[in-house]
């Protein structure tokens, strides 16, 4: 399908597509399935997007990166995404737009210093743990512990679903430095390297899908850390935690419609050749305009997203927008995978076919970064009438 001209991107965006596309074609897609088998996505391909300038799309020429905006990385997210393979695609955007940003939106020059080059290079892969086995909607419920002692803090709890947990070399752990206050209030950010004294891995957890993404239950018992790797002011990392997830929140908006892109033109070349009924299933009324449907809603989730990374890079408050993005791409990439099997058959239930995959996949769209539900309260509450 030929794209329409679009009012959001510039030159410099059609660029990147152009070689992330190429990058997933001759990188990722060839060898993706063997990194489902394995679990996770091997170090020298994240290193190879590093060198290529994929890691750091929106972070400081000083440290490595290219300095673009918003839609360079929705670029990037519905490219990944438009490879089918949904581990790969949040192993590096876990990475790239969800850990990471701690550092960039929190961290001191110093702090920054340290990290970022090898961040944007590909060298040290990230992870955010915010999310516990009794608290993840609800930020505000979680129960890790960070105690002064001395100059470190010592960590106690448990983190849950972490992505990039099993492998990353710094973690971004969202802990109780307060106590004694309940709620948004008394949590704080800390930069936590693999090599920390007290971290462990609990267990590497099997998932439905997004199979080569190594995901974590992750331990901190008595698990020192410096007070200098303390991410911005104390007991101001809730807020922190909710300005990131704007930006989580729309990159796994993109990736759901670039899964639902790819996901509707294997489809379409799937019902173009299948003969059933002396034609092919093309020819059959209810199956065209069932996909006719999809194409059109899979085209307005589509302007939401760039409209919505449009004002976030002139800097405007869309939390609504970006809500409603995260909401409707992760129910609609749902719709869209379940019609789309349907039209391969029992094709579409074999683990070799790539629809079956995209079905496992997309599922973790309606709950993960927010589930749905969470979503349309955000929407609901900034609904003024
Ligand atoms: C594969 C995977 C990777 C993940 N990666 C990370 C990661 O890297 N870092 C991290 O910190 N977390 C991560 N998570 C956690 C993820 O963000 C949470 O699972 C998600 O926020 C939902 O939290 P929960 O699982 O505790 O569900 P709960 O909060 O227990 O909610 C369960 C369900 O209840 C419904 N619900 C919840 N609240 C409301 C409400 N207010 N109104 C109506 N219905 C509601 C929703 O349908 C929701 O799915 C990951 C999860 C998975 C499965």
């Amino acid at each position: 399908m030929s794209e329409p001209a679009s009012p959001y991107f510039r030159e410099e965006h059609a660029a990147l597509r152009a070689q992330i596309r190429r990058f997933v074609e001759s990188e990722i897609k060839p060898q993706a399935a063997a990194w489902e088998e394995a679990g996770f996505v091997p170090r020298a391909v994240l290193r190879q997007m590093g060198a290529l300038g994929f890691l750091g799309i929106r972070y400081p020429e000083e440290f490595g990166g290219s300095e673009l905006d918003t839609l360079a990385t929705i670029v990037l997210a519905e490219e990944l995404g438009r490879s089918s393979f949904g581990g790969v695609a949040v192993t590096v955007l876990v990475h790239t737009d969800m850990a990471s940003p701690h550092l960039a939106n929190a961290g001191s020059p110093a702090q920054k210093r340290r990290w970022m080059p090898d961040i944007v290079a590909g060298r040290c892969i990230t992870a955010v743990a915010v999310t516990e086995p009794d608290a993840g909607s609800d930020v505000a419920a979680i129960r890790t512990v960070a105690r002064r002692d001395g100059d470190d803090y010592l960590l106690n709890g448990t983190k849950m679903f972490i992505t990039n947990g099993v492998h990353a070399d710094l973690i971004f752990v969202a802990a109780r430095t307060d106590p004694s206050v309940k709620g948004t209030r008394g949590i704080s950010i800390f930069a936590v390297e693999r090599s920390a004294p007290g971290l462990s891995v609990g267990r590497a957890l099997k998932k439905q899908g997004w199979r080569s993404s190594d995901t974590a239950e992750l331990v901190f018992a008595d698990c020192r850390v410096p007070e200098e790797n303390r991410l911005g002011a104390e007991h101001a990392g809730f807020y922190a935690i909710m300005r990131n997830f704007q930006n989580e929140r729309l990159v796994l908006g993109a990736m759901a419609m670039g899964e639902a892109q790819a996901a509707l033109e294997l489809t379409l070349a799937y019902v173009r050749e299948r003969r059933a009924f002396g034609g092919v299933l093309w020819d059959k009324q209810a199956i065209r305009l069932r996909l006719a449907m999809l194409a059109a809603k899979i085209a307005a989730g589509r302007e939401l997203l760039y409209a919505t990374a449009w004002r976030d890079a002139r800097g405007e408050d869309c939390v609504r927008e970006v809500s409603m993005v995260k909401a409707y791409c992760g129910e609609l990439v749902n719709e869209v995978m379940y019609d789309c099997q349907q039209f391969h058959g029992g094709f579409g239930y074999i683990s070799e076919s790539a629809i079956e995959r995209m079905v496992r996949d997309a599922r973790i769209h309606a709950i993960g970064g927010g589930a749905t539900e969470v979503m349309l309260e955000e929407v609901a509450k900034r609904l003024h009438f």
